[in-house]
């Protein structure tokens, strides 16, 4: 599918195999090598399914409807290994006509292939822009009433109008090879319901570095939607998830400068979680830096996370980067991240995820 169809919302040959299952066609399948082809060719033998092979490449094709092209790939796939998975190439054309140039980009790996059909509830959401966000207040340390900003999470509503919790979204979304166009969406969600609520105070968005091939062009919707609200760009702080696991450090630093020079502000996510690394403190020099709950969890009970923690707190003050402690539910956590100097504070014990950002907490003195 190509990257950019739904955005436009125009029908692509993945995108409709989930509307046309009896839809004929032919499956192209090309292999890393031979071993990968022949473990297939044993499978499809034994099932009886009629493939032709392709001029001595480990590639062959197949005559079927798009709905058996998938139970042959999800059949396939329990054959391979997670890096024959990766590393088959997939295409699926609709009717009797050869590939033609434009269908390249609609080539996909025998893993997304696969999710992406199992991701019809997914698909539906990003077609109709079935997402909200909710807002969860980030307020000073030293003064529980007082709110510094929200952070914007991303919520799936599905058809009977549930709420769909972000993690499951976005593993969909990565395993499927939709992470940029729901990344996109969740930026464009969080900016046009903050300004809504007409709340004062910053707005922190997530988004996923893995998720923008181009900076530039990827964040100018991002920075047209901004504009459109009427934000001001001090007021917009960019959370960077999956911090921890850069896949290309020097995508992510170009990334972060173009933000930086917009003159937003940077926070990096889940310090703390993982595996994730303080080296990336001097690499990507944040405005901001968000300690993982995992960290905070028991901090004042647990003498690991405490050494580790006052360590974190302690660089961040030497050099001048604001901290926020995160996923803060109880008295203890808060009353030992204020002793230890944490700037901000995010937690349940203040106040959970809301559709409407509230703009009131309790006092310090009520804690
Ligand atoms: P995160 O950015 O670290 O967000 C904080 C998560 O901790 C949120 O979960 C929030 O509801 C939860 N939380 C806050 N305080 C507490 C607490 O006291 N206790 C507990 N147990 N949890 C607390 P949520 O909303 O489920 O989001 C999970 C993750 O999904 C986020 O972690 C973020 O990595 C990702 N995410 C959410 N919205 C977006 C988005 O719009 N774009 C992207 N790329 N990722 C998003
Ligand atoms: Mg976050
Ligand atoms: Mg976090």
């Amino acid at each position: 599918m190509s990257k950019t169809s739904l955005n436009n919302k125009t029908c692509t040959c993945r995108h409709t195999a989930r509307c046309h299952a009896k839809e004929a066609g032919k499956l192209f399948v090309w292999f890393p090598v031979e071993h990968t082809l022949k473990k297939v060719i044993n499978s499809l033998q034994q099932c009886a399914v009629k493939y032709e092979l392709i001029h001595d490449k480990p590639m062959l094709s197949l005559d079927c409807k798009i709905g058996q092209a998938q139970e042959i790939a999800s059949r396939v796939g329990q054959l391979l290994t997670p890096i024959e998975l990766k590393e088959t190439q997939v295409l699926f054309i609709r009717g009797t006509i050869q590939p033609q140039l434009q269908d390249f980009s609609d080539i996909a790996s025998l893993q997304q292939f696969i999710k992406f059909t199992q991701s019809d509830w997914l698909l539906e959401m990003l077609e109709k822009e079935k997402f909200t966000s909710y807002f969860q207040p980030i307020v000073s340390m030293k003064n529980t009433s007082q709110i510094y900003g929200y952070e914007a999470l991303l919520r799936g509503i599905d058809a009977q109008g549930n709420l769909i919790p972000p993690a499951q979204i976005i593993e969909s979304a990565t395993e499927a090879g939709l992470l940029p166009q729901l990344d996109r969406i969740a930026r464009l969600s969080s900016i046009a319901q903050f300004s809504r609520h007409q709340v004062s105070g910053k707005v922190f968005i997530n988004f996923s570095p893995t998720a923008l091939y181009d900076p530039v062009s990827c964040l100018r919707s991002t920075v047209e939607a901004i504009n459109r609200a009427g934000i001001s760009y001090e007021r917009v702080v960019f959370e960077v998830v999956e911090s921890d696991t850069p896949q290309d450090l020097e995508h992510l630093k170009a990334v972060l400068k173009y933000y930086r020079d917009a003159g937003f502000a940077i926070a990096l996510d889940d310090i703390g979680s993982g595996y994730s690394s303080l080296n990336l403190l001097h690499q990507l020099r944040p405005d901001l830096i968000k300690l993982d709950m995992e960290l905070t969890r028991n901090v004042h009970l647990d003498p690991y996370k405490a050494a580790i923690t006052e360590k974190v707190l302690e660089i961040a003050q030497q050099l001048n980067i604001l901290t926020v402690a995160e996923g803060i539910e109880c008295i203890d956590e808060l009353n030992w991240l204020r002793e230890r100097g944490a700037t901000f504070a995010q937690g349940y014990l203040i106040a959970k995820p809301s559709p409407i950002p509230v703009n009131e907490t309790l006092a310090t003195s009520s804690f």
